[in-house]
């Protein structure tokens, strides 16, 4: 086997990987706020406490997949071609 042929099998290992991982959970957590929702700060006694609300994932502390965003833009179009 040469070299390209196995960097092109870890590639497609790695993609199908990426896709059964956005099938099974399409939603991440969110980087931003580690999941959250919410930024967290301390008070003056330096207990901590919670902070703005996170933008990025609107309070929610989830964010979806690239890929299963893809996927889902994927089937709305394949769907409207249908129709
Ligand atoms: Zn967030």
């Amino acid at each position: 086997m040469t070299l390209i042929a196995l960097a092109v099998a870890c590639l497609m290992l790695v993609t199908l990987g990426y896709s059964a991982l956005c099938a099974a959970s399409p939603f991440g957590t969110c980087r931003t706020c580690n999941g959250f929702g919410f930024a967290t700060t301390t008070d003056r006694k330096g207990r901590p406490k919670r902070g703005k609300s996170c933008r990025r994932c609107k309070a929610t502390g989830k964010r979806i997949r690239a890929g299963r965003w893809l996927f889902n833009r994927a089937q709305r179009i394949y769907r409207e071609g249908t129709n």
